[in-house]
């Protein structure tokens, strides 16, 4: 995989398909500091190009220049597996019965904690749960930590892949709407049944108040104009309206002890990281009113796998080396670390509603 490094360190992307950001795209603030420097891609191997992420002095978020141009951005996800074949809808027949009673256990919980009406589903799985605060949080990420909507409820998710989130969310109780760039996922996703619009959230630059909730799942750090891109989400949503994402955490543990190999950093695919102030202060801006943050689940695990692979030369995706025992007890602490200080968690999950009317 060395090879296939120092081949993207001499390829550069094409010059007249760069731009350059003169301010920070989250604040607009013009004062920096270089970063990182030198970045390659180095987790799908098909970027050419080597990128420098400064860092803003006025919110903290970090941001490539120059970048990719919107028109050429598509050179970097040639061989990104979005969100493969066909999404799985409910539990699948087949499953083993220990699966099953898990599928059950998990459906138990969000069905008390949110309203919901997942099947099947045991009673035993709110108690269960309660004393399992690392699966409790992976559970309620699974449900966006959406409550159950009245009927006719509408979400849209950005960036909606194959639409899996979207049929299992249709299932109990929302009209979903799907957007999503990579044609192969909209088209599963439309195989699927799910209703999907090709582009990003410009799309929908002239359409207001349509949404009960809108989701972006680790999407925002791909988007050229963040600012705009919540401001959209903010006109969109009806009034009282739910505000969900999910992004990297430039300030997370894994950042501080990888460096330049920590997995999120992907470039040039993420254009923007942000802290959890930098987003917070942007939602706010916005004009959105926040909610209450919910639980981090536990990632650390599995990006300090991955990031360890990265430093190592190695494919991240594709049989990562197992994590050395120094580093797992590492993810391990970090990821108790972040049971009560979210702050330091992989990514960032901020819930937000427009509050106005
Ligand atoms: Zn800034």
């Amino acid at each position: 995989m060395t090879s296939a490094v120092q081949q993207l360190h001499v390829k550069e992307w094409p010059r007249d398909e760069l731009e350059s950001v003169e301010s920070c795209p989250v604040c607009g603030e013009s004062a920096r500091s270089p970063l990182h420097t030198d970045l390659a891609d180095r987790v799908f191997f098909c970027a050419p190009g080597t990128w420098t992420l400064h860092r803003c002095h006025g919110c903290g978020s970090a941001y490539l220049d120059p970048r990719p141009t919107p028109d050429s951005i598509g050179l970097a996800y040639r061989d990104y597996y979005t969100h493969a074949a066909t999404p799985p809808v409910g539990v699948p027949r087949a499953q083993p019965g220990w699966k099953r009673m898990g599928y059950a256990l998990l459906h138990g919980y969000l069905n008390a904690r949110y309203g919901y009406a997942f099947q099947p589903a045991s009673a035993l799985g709110a108690a269960l749960l309660s004393l399992l605060p690392p699966i409790r949080f992976r559970a309620d990420r699974k449900v966006r930590h959406l409550r159950r909507p009245p009927a006719g409820a509408r979400l849209l998710d950005v960036g909606c892949g194959n639409g899996a989130f979207l049929t299992q969310m249709r299932s109990v109780g929302w009209d979903v709407e799907g957007l999503e760039p990579d044609a192969v996922a909209a088209a599963a996703a439309r195989e699927a049944g799910v209703s999907v619009q090709g582009g990003g959230l410009a799309e929908y630059a002239c359409a207001e108040q349509r949404y009960d909730a809108v989701t972006l799942n680790h999407v925002i750090e791909h988007v050229h104009d963040p600012r705009e891109a919540l401001r959209i989400c903010y006109r969109i949503l009806r009034p009282g309206g739910i505000l969900w994402i999910a992004t990297p955490n430039l300030a997370s543990q894994g950042h501080a002890t990888f460096g330049r190999d920590w997995l999120h950093l992907d470039p040039p695919r993420h254009l923007v990281l942000f802290t959890p102030s930098s987003l917070r202060e942007a939602v706010d801006r916005a004009g959105f009113e926040r909610l209450v943050t919910p639980a981090a689940a536990w990632t650390a695990m599995r990006v300090f796998r991955l990031s360890a692979a990265i430093k190592r030369g190695a494919d991240p995706l594709n049989r990562p080396p197992a994590l050395p025992f120094g580093l797992k007890c590492r993810a391990f602490q970090a990821d108790l670390r972040t049971w009560r200080r979210f702050e330091f968690a992989e990514e960032i999950v901020l819930t937000a509603r427009r509050s106005d009317g």
